[in-house]
């Protein structure tokens, strides 16, 4: 069966049938925005990890965020849409931006462990600043259960962070966690906004597209003008 939230990508970008999936990942971030750092990092996943497809999954109401100003979720979802849409093994999902309340990550483990048989693993992708917080997160435990855990770091990251976090885990959940060093994560989303709120080139960092669209929009001129807690499907 094909998760509800990957439909109307699938019909659009006339992709193959989930349901034969035997190892997906899922790429969780707040996108803000995509960039090719993110792009490598899935990529590398995918082609390391041996996986099916990777779907890409924005945050819609970051759990973490509630004290700050996240950018509109119909753009974030917008700019995922164009920077993923060239890789045939890349694929969105909406389900965190329709879901109300926060994006609480058990909720879609657990919405696409129901969606596939038990003999399809998922992978659940996102930076090693986010997977080392975990423990503080809803029902963590559940998430070592349902899903292996990639945690992608960045140049200059102090592995050690990851490796004395992943050696305070119980047994059973450090083999349920791995780490991946990708080298185009020096790239981060928090300088590409600072970048563009003091009118500084963002070209190469992301894909063309994304660039024009936050142009386009106006994305980051000030600070935070386009941030809005409201989304696009409320
Ligand atoms: P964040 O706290 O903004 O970012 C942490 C670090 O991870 C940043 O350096 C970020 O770089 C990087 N990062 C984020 N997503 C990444 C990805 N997919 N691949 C590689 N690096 C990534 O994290 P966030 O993006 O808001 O959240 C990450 C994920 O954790 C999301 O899926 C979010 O829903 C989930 N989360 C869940 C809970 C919960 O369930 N309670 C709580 C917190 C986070 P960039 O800024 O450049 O992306």
């Amino acid at each position: 069966m094909i998760p509800s939230g990957l439909e109307k990508w699938n019909l659009n970008m006339n992709h193959g049938n989930g349901g034969a999936d035997k190892k997906i990942g899922l790429m969780g971030g707040t996108f803000d925005p995509i960039h090719h750092g993110h792009l490598v990092t899935a990529e590398s996943v995918y082609e390391n990890l041996a996986l099916d497809r990777i779907v890409f999954v924005p945050a819609g109401d970051p759990p973490h965020k509630q004290d700050s100003s996240v950018t509109a979720a119909q753009h974030r979802l917008r700019m995922v849409e164009i920077a993923t849409a060239s890789n045939s093994h890349f694929f969105i999902s909406d389900i965190e931006v329709q879901r109300e309340g926060p994006s609480y990550t058990i909720d879609t483990v657990e919405y696409y462990r129901c969606c596939y048989t038990d003999d399809t693993d998922i992978y659940f992708i996102t930076g090693v600043d986010a997977v080392v917080q975990i423990p503080q997160w809803k029902n963590s435990d559940g998430l070592f259960e349902l899903c292996e855990i990639v945690a992608a770091t960045r140049p200059g990251y102090p592995t050690k962070n990851f490796f004395r976090f992943r050696d305070q885990l119980p047994a059973h959940q450090r083999q349920s966690l791995r780490m991946l060093a990708v080298p185009a994560l020096s790239i981060s989303s928090a300088d590409l906004r600072q970048r563009v709120s003091e009118d500084r080139s963002i070209k190469y960092l992301v894909p063309e597209g994304v660039e024009q669209y936050i142009e386009e929009h106006g994305l980051y001129k000030s600070s935070r003008s386009n941030a809005i807690r409201v989304s696009f499907f409320e």
